[in-house]
């Protein structure tokens, strides 16, 4: 199969439309087989659930080439029981898991001329998403959905060495207690978008957010979660019911724990103790970790040990560890590595 001439190390993280997108409508109770189409647009009546009250949730994952030339997801199983408990938060039929795993095999396939090639730093961005696409104008679930996955060619996250970032915390939230902070669903990010380009605006990277009952718990940002290390090198990770369950952040504890031998503590991390740590990241499908070198809340300035120039070595090795599993480097678990045939 011959590859699009694309400038693969120059891509930004933009949509791109590829050839096919995966398409399954669900009417009177049931999916139908499903199929791939190659038109991008979507045509729904004007009182549709999704765009009268929201009803949608989505999934994230990457497509890549490995060193040996194999195309493959990472533990895509998660994203589907991820999107899975989403969309049963917003009343929505569930896709099922083993056919949302098809699903993504056949889009990437039919794609996959647009899955770059090894070594670029590039990757083949996957998004499988739901919504609901019935008219409703009294509020209740949509009776008809639709489950899509198109995917799209991104860059390579870090341009030249990741940069930390700094982020200032916000004064407004991105999810309630006892909400829906821990579903991957286009209103977290409705919600999320004032206060992210009020903090671009004043010059920062990305906002963090506390939680939203006291205002005194580490959350997460916008889109990826917390990792922290401590002067004496342990691992760090908020735990919340209110944090979107980060299969990236999931896969470090591991690594950290199986891979790297350190200890790892999943627990409340007060905002108060986060001037104590030596070393942040965010974790994420699209960075995996993006260093932080700084956070600002109001007239408080935490910079952390590691500094304004490069990642943390704790958070290196955990970079460089999880990409090594990643791309085929050092041998992975049991079943991270879904090849597509
Ligand atoms: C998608 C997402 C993440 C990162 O999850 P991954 O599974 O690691 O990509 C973190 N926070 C939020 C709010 C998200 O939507």
């Amino acid at each position: 199969m011959e590859k699009k001439s694309i400038d693969w190390s120059n891509l930004g993280f933009g949509y791109i439309q590829t050839d096919k997108r995966y398409v399954s409508h669900y009417k009177d109770g049931a999916w139908d087989a499903g199929m791939l189409t190659e038109d991008a647009n979507i045509t729904i009546n004007e009182c549709a659930c999704v765009l009268q009250y929201a009803q949608t949730v989505f999934e994230g994952l990457k497509a890549y080439t490995t060193q040996d030339g194999r195309i493959v997801t990472f533990r895509p199983d998660l994203n589907a029981q991820r999107l899975a408990s989403s969309a049963q938060r917003l009343e929505m039929p569930v896709f099922p898991q083993e056919r949302f795993i098809d699903a993504v095999e056949q889009t990437v396939k039919a794609n996959a001329a647009y899955v770059p090639p090894y070594g670029s730093g590039a990757t083949l961005y996957i998004r499988p998403y739901m919504f609901g696409s019935n008219a409703v104008i009294g509020v209740k679930p949509a009776d008809e959905y639709q489950f899509r996955v198109f995917t799209t060619p991104v860059g390579p996250y870090f341009k030249g060495g990741a940069k930390p970032i700094t982020l200032r915390v916000s004064d407004l939230d991105r999810a309630a207690p006892h909400g829906t902070g821990n579903i991957k669903a286009g209103l977290n990010y409705a919600m999320s978008l004032h206060t992210l380009m009020d903090a671009h605006r004043q010059g920062y990277d990305e906002n963090m957010f506390l939680d939203p009952a006291t205002h005194t718990k580490v959350e997460e940002t916008g889109g990826a979660n917390f990792l922290f290390i401590t002067k004496d090198g342990k691992v760090v990770t908020p735990k919340s019911d209110s944090i979107l369950p980060s299969i990236t952040r999931r896969s470090l504890v591991h690594v950290a724990k199986a891979y790297l031998g350190l200890e790892v503590e999943e627990r409340s991390v007060l905002f108060s103790e986060v001037k104590d740590f030596a070393e942040c990241g965010l974790c994420g499908t699209a960075a995996v970790i993006s260093p932080v070198g700084r956070i600002v809340d109001h007239d408080e300035v935490i910079t952390f040990p590691s500094g304004m120039e490069q990642m943390g070595p704790t958070i290196q090795k955990l970079y460089d560890t999880l990409t090594g599993i990643q791309m085929g480097m050092i041998e992975a678990p049991e079943g991270w590595i879904h090849e597509i045939q």
